[in-house]
C-alpha cells in the first residue's frame, strides 16, 4: 500500500523535535550535530534568536496580503539585496525551482521584447536547478527526466569542462548560459574562477545573458555573500533561495535592469512570493550575514574545517578522497559508497548530506564555531574508522 506521504524520498529513520545553532534533538533527547543545515538552508542555524523574533513579531501582526499591495518587509529586503549585489531589481519566490522558472522566462522575454528570436539556454551536465519540468529539462539528467517527457525544448547541456562543445554551441539562438558557480547536488564541483570569467566573456561576445544559480552556493555559503564575487564578475540574472530564508521558504530572482526589461506589469506573478512572514525573516537573515565581520568569521572557521578534512582524508585513504568546495560548502569525495558514510555518520550522531559523484556534503550552519568543527571532524573520523573495521 502506498504510504500517506508520496514515497519520493529515501528518508533516514530520524525525527527531530527541536534545534539550537548547529544542534538538533530527537524526541528521546539524543543530540545530533547538524552539518547539513537542511541542505544549506538553515544558514544561521536552528532557532536563531533574531529570526525567531522577526518571525513571531510578524506572525502577531500580519501573515499575508498578496502582491496586490505594498509589502514593507519585501521592499526592505529587495533594497538590501540591490544594495549588496550587482542587481537593480528582485522578484521573490517561495523556492529555488520557482526562481529557475522566472530566470528562464526573464531571459526569453528579454530577447522577445526586442523582437529577437533567441530562446535556447545552455547548461552544464551534473547541474541541479529544481524539479519542475523546466528545471529538469534544463539539467537534463536521465535520473530526473525519465518518464516525465515530453520535456521543455530549448536547453542544451554541455559536458563539464568541455570548452570546445561550449564554443561550438554558442549560436545566435542562445539566450543565456545558466550555471551554478559551485554545483551542489552534482557533488560540490566548483567552476574555476577563470571558467566563470570565461563564461562571462563568452556570453558578452554572443550578446547572450549569464544566469547564475546561487540557490545553494549563495547567501554567504562560500565565504562571500555570493559565490561569483570570488571571480570578480557579475551575472545578468541570479537565482537565490535556500539560505535566504534561514529555514522559512523564500527564494528570489535578482537581475540587472537591462536583463529584466521584458518583465512588465502582468508578465509574471506569485500569490505567496515575498509574503510578509518570509520577507520579515529574509530581511533579518540579510542583516546578520551582511553585518561587519560575519563573513570573515565564516572564512576563518571554513579554513579550519577544510584543513581538518584534508587531515582526515589522508588518515583514511580507503574511505575518503579529495576535499572539494569553498567556504562552508564542502565535499569529501568518497572511496566507500557515500550513502554508507552518511549512515555511519548517523551512528555517530552527525548529519551530513550525500551528493552526486559519490560525494559527502558538509553544509553546516554559517554560525558554527571552532569547537563544533572539531567535534564534526572527530565524529567523521569515528565513522571512517567504523567503515574500515567493517571492511
Ligand atoms: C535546491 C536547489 C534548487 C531548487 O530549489 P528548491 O527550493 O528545492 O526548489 C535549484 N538550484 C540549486 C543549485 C539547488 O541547490
Amino acid at each position: 500500500m502506498i504510504p500517506a506521504i508520496l514515497p519520493t524520498y529515501n528518508r533516514a529513520p530520524l525525527s527531530f523535535e527541536r534545534g539550537e545553532g548547529a544542534w538538533l534533538w530527537t524526541e528521546d533527547g539524543t543530540r545530533y550535530l547538524d552539518m547539513g543545515a537542511g541542505i544549506a538552508v538553515n544558514a544561521l542555524g536552528h532557532a536563531h534568536p533574531a529570526l525567531v523574533e522577526a518571525l513571531t513579531d510578524q506572525a502577531g501582526r500580519l501573515w499575508h496580503v498578496s502582491n496586490l499591495y505594498d509589502i514593507p518587509h519585501q521592499r526592505r529586503l529587495a533594497g538590501m539585496l540591490v544594495e549588496h549585489t550587482f542587481a537593480d531589481t528582485c522578484f521573490f519566490t517561495n523556492s529555488g525551482t520557482e526562481a529557475l522558472e522566472l530566470a528562464v522566462k526573464m531571459a526569453r522575454k528579454h530577447f522577445a521584447a526586442r523582437g529577437a528570436d533567441r530562446h535556447r539556454i545552455v547548461t552544464v551536465e551534473g547541474a541541479f536547478h529544481g524539479r519542475s519540468i523546466a528545471a529538469i529539462s534544463a539539467a537534463g539528467a536521465p535520473k530526473m527526466t525519465e518518464g516525465f517527457g515530453p520535456l521543455l525544448p530549448g536547453f542544451t547541456q554541455i559536458r563539464w569542462g568541455d570548452h570546445d562543445a561550449l564554443a561550438a554551441t554558442m549560436a545566435d539562438d542562445v539566450a543565456a548560459i545558466l550555471v551554478e558557480p559551485v554545483q551542489g547536488e552534482g557533488g560540490i564541483r566548483a567552476l574555476p574562477e577563470a571558467c566563470l570569467r570565461g563564461l562571462r566573456d563568452l556570453a558578452d561576445r554572443h550578446g547572450a545573458l549569464l544566469i547564475l544559480d546561487e540557490v545553494q552556493c549563495g547567501m554567504g555559503r562560500t565565504g562571500r555573500l555570493f559565490a561569483h564575487e570570488w571571480a570578480g564578475i557579475v551575472p545578468d540574472i541570479m537565482m537565490v533561495a535556500k539560505g535566504i530564508g534561514g529555514g522559512f521558504p523564500l527564494g528570489a530572482v535578482l537581475a540587472r535592469e537591462a536583463a529584466a526589461a521584458g518583465m512588465t506589469a502582468g508578465t509574471h506573478g506569485s500569490t505567496y512570493g515575498g509574503n510578509p512572514l518570509a520577507c520579515a525573516v529574509g530581511a533579518r537573515v540579510m542583516e546578520v550575514i551582511t553585518a561587519e565581520g560575519f563573513l570573515d568569521r565564516v572564512n576563518a572557521v571554513a579554513a579550519r574545517f577544510r584543513a581538518g578534512l584534508e587531515t582526515l582524508s589522508s588518515a583514511h585513504p580507503q574511505v575518503f578522497g579529495e576535499v572539494r568546495g569553498r567556504g562552508l560548502m564542502l565535499g569529501l569525495k568518497a572511496r566507500a559508497p557515500n550513502t554508507e558514510i552518511v549512515s555511519r555518520a548517523y551512528a555517530q550522531h552527525l548529519l551530513t548530506v550525500p551528493a552526486g559523484d559519490n560525494v559527502v556534503r558538509l553544509l553546516p550552519p554559517l554560525v558554527i564555531g571552532d569547537a563544533e568543527v572539531d567535534e564534526a571532524l572527530g565524529r567523521l573520523d569515528a565513522a571512517a574508522a567504523a567503515i574500515a573495521r567493517a571492511a
